[in-house]
């Protein structure tokens, strides 16, 4: 096969990965990304010396990371040295328990016995079993593959798969079947958060994300999750992506990008990795507008250079509010800024003092929010935030007098800095009508020669698919005789 010519819009951890999968085929490929960094939500900040993921943290299901070195000759071990979180995090219930999650089975059972008694608890090693099987079959015959249409959910296995796990059934009515205690009912469904999903609104299929989490675990790459983009997009640069940065491409015509610069480059393809309903809109838009989309829920995250530490916090922390289903009707239903937020506590220098300096916590909280269809306002941000560090004072002892330096991410930033449609932090929704072949195709109809990659294609949203997403953005090419 002669070389051809990619350009790829979008440096985040698709773009990337999607450029070295094609420059390691011996294909030339151009990057542009509008901002002067690469990895996009898989970036880090700095507050004074205290250094932290924006975005991803957790980093789950290693599969499609080893297999996206090995494709390009490498070995994921040799770039990346990764440690298990154990315990995965620690839960914070409102009535004062906490459970500490952990891949042990037998530690797990024996916690949940203590929370809720031997009837909840035996159905722990039921529900991992249950879950794996789906997950280990779920994974070739529904998630890495490319739909042509929803008809390929009935003729090909995929169908029988979802028929056979109930995958297509609802998750929170799901958890309830298995538990009485509706502490535990949130503790394996909260999961769908990560994809800024309401569990009442998601397929029992992302029940996945909780055998992730308690049958593989946790992990940590040394150096912080940003690590992952940094040597994609260095194994990508080595193999000659030419990668452009600070140059924000203004309009996709097929094959063709123009920059706000007014500079136009043509190519065989252009697999474009910015945020899929905002490309759709205002790239690449199209007499006939695109179909309505729904979207995910928002994130406010805080990051602080906090002086001293807290000895009852792990590295990952939940706390969930008293009442968890007001909490996502307020956020998904009614837009409204919770008035009792479940949020995530994370301080990785827990694993990796250096991210800190000594006696000091890079503390980071991220609440889940609605998107911008509620109006984002400065007094929301206080309000959230007043909420949050109430709560950490009474679990963990925080001080809100030790904050030495201070950062803040709003729905509103989350927008203007990566271009992420209405602010939703995790792109397009996951409902069923959003999920496999109902999930926007990562080849543009409307549109000959353009295809996607990244979170608001097929797959989905986290780190893994969207690794998943550049596999199938390069098997759409080969189909089409682009490779
Ligand atoms: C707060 C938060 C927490 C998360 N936690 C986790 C987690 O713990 N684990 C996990 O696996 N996942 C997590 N995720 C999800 C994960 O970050 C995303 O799924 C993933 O990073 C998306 O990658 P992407 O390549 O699809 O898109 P992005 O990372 O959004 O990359 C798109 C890139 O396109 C660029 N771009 C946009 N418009 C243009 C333009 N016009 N011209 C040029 N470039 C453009 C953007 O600047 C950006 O660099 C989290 C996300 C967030 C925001």
């Amino acid at each position: 096969m002669s070389q051809r010519s990619f350009i790829v819009v979008g440096g985040g951890l698709g773009g990337l990965a999607t450029g070295l999968r094609l420059a390691h085929r011996g294909h030339r490929v151009t990057l542009f990304e509008k901002n002067s960094a690469i990895g996009g939500r898989n970036t880090s900040l700095t507050v004074n010396d205290c250094i932290f993921d924006i975005g991803p943290t957790l980093l789950m299901m290693l599969d499609p990371f080893h297999k996206l070195f090995r494709d390009v000759g490498e070995r994921f071990e040799d770039h990346l040295d990764i440690s298990l979180c154990d315990p995965n995090y620690r839960v914070f219930y409102s009535d004062g328990n906490q459970i500490d999650s952990t891949t042990n089975m037998a530690k797990m059972v024996r916690s949940i016995e203590r929370l809720s008694g031997p009837v909840d608890a035996a159905s722990y090693p039921k529900m991992i079993g249950k879950l794996g099987e789906m997950y280990h079959e779920s994974l070739p015959s529904f998630v890495r593959k490319n739909y042509d249409s929803p008809l390929d959910l009935v003729r090909l296995s995929a169908g029988k798969m979802a028929l056979k796990h109930g995958m297509l059934g609802n998750l929170a009515a799901g958890m309830k079947k298995y538990y009485a205690d509706p502490r535990l009912q949130m503790l394996f469904s909260f999961q769908t958060m990560y994809l800024g999903l309401s569990p009442h609104d998601a397929p029992w299929v992302y029940a996945v994300l909780v055998y992730m989490e308690y049958g593989e675990g946790i992990w940590y790459p040394k150096g912080g999750l940003t690590e992952i983009s940094r040597k994609v997009g260095m194994l990508a640069q080595q193999r000659g992506v030419d990668i452009r940065l600070n140059a924000p491409v203004a309009a996709i015509d097929g094959k063709s990008v123009r920059l706000e610069s007014g500079e136009v480059f043509t190519a065989d393809a252009v697999i474009c990795n910015a945020d899929l309903p905002y490309a759709e809109r205002d790239l690449a838009p199209t007499k006939q507008p695109p179909k309505p989309h729904r979207y995910s829920c928002s994130a406010y995250n805080v990051y602080m250079d906090y002086e001293g530490e807290l000895p009852d916090l792990l590295h990952h922390d939940i706390m969930l509010g008293s009442n968890f289903d007001e909490n996502l009707d307020q956020i998904f239903n009614r837009r409204e800024i919770p008035t009792d937020p479940a949020f995530y506590v994370a301080a990785s220098c827990k694993t990796e003092p250096s991210m800190a300096p000594p006696g000091h916590s890079n503390l980071q909280i991220l609440v889940p929010c609605p998107n911008l269809d509620h109006p984002w306002t400065e007094g929301d941000a206080i309000n959230l935030e007043t909420k949050a560090f109430a709560r950490l004072t009474k679990e963990v002892g925080f001080d809100p007098g030790k904050i030495r330096g201070f950062k803040r991410i709003t729905p509103t930033d989350w927008k203007r800095d990566l271009n992420l449609d209405r602010g939703a932090t995790f792109g397009l929704s996951h409902d069923f009508m959003q999920t496999a072949c109902f999930r926007p195709s990562n080849k543009s109809k409307a549109n000959p020669g353009l295809y996607y990659v990244g979170a608001g294609t097929v797959p989905g949203n986290g780190l893994p698919m969207v690794l998943i997403s550049a596999e199938l953005a390069e098997q759409r090419l080969e189909k089409d005789g682009l490779l």
